[in-house]
């Protein structure tokens, strides 16, 4: 069976564990123990095959040498997290060696319009930036395009 590594990334808050909680086991879990790094297996099926996908959910400072997909995630209600994105992904690709790797943008916590502090110009403006990397605006909570993003995360891992 094929297997792939994937390494949650972003600021504190979030939504990393609860994005993680809800692909892996669909649960919406409210408050996560923020020092929690864990790592979960989670068998999908991508054209009928049988993939095994081992997703790190991180908590601090990150090795992610031996990764290969990655998902930045930051909130829509914090401009901050998503200004933490661009020092991230240049040390991925610092590390890593490469110009590109298999990536996908969350800009989580959707169904907090009212708070929305980065807007989507903001956040699409990045993605063509960087190569269009694919954008969600992902709900952990309501578990809106949590499946899209690792699943399209998954389908760069195969092609690349
Ligand atoms: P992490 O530090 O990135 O792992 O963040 P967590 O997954 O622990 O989530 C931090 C807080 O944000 C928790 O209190 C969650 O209840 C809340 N949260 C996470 N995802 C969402 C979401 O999609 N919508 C809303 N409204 N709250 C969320
Ligand atoms: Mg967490």
């Amino acid at each position: 069976r094929r297997e792939y590594n994937i390494v949650v990334l972003g600021a504190g808050g979030v939504g990393k564990s609860c994005l993680t909680a809800q692909f892996v086991q669909n649960v919406w879990i409210e408050s996560y123990d923020p020092t929690i790094e864990d790592s979960y297996r989670k068998v999908v099926d991508v054209d009928g095959k049988s993939t095994v996908l081992e997703i790190l959910d991180t908590a601090g400072t990150e090795q992610f040498t031996s990764m290969r997909g990655f998902l930045l995630v930051y909130s829509i209600t914090s401009l901050s997290s998503f200004n933490e994105l661009a020092p991230i992904r240049d040390a991925i690709l610092r590390i890593k060696e490469v110009d590109e790797v298999p990536m996908v943008i969350c800009g989580n916590k959707s169904d907090l319009e009212g708070d929305r502090q980065v807007s989507k110009n903001r956040a699409n403006h990045i993605s063509k930036k960087w190569g269009n990397v694919p954008l969600y605006e992902s709900s952990a909570k309501k578990r809106l395009h949590v499946d899209d993003a690792f699943m399209n995360l998954t389908r760069q891992m195969i092609r690349m």
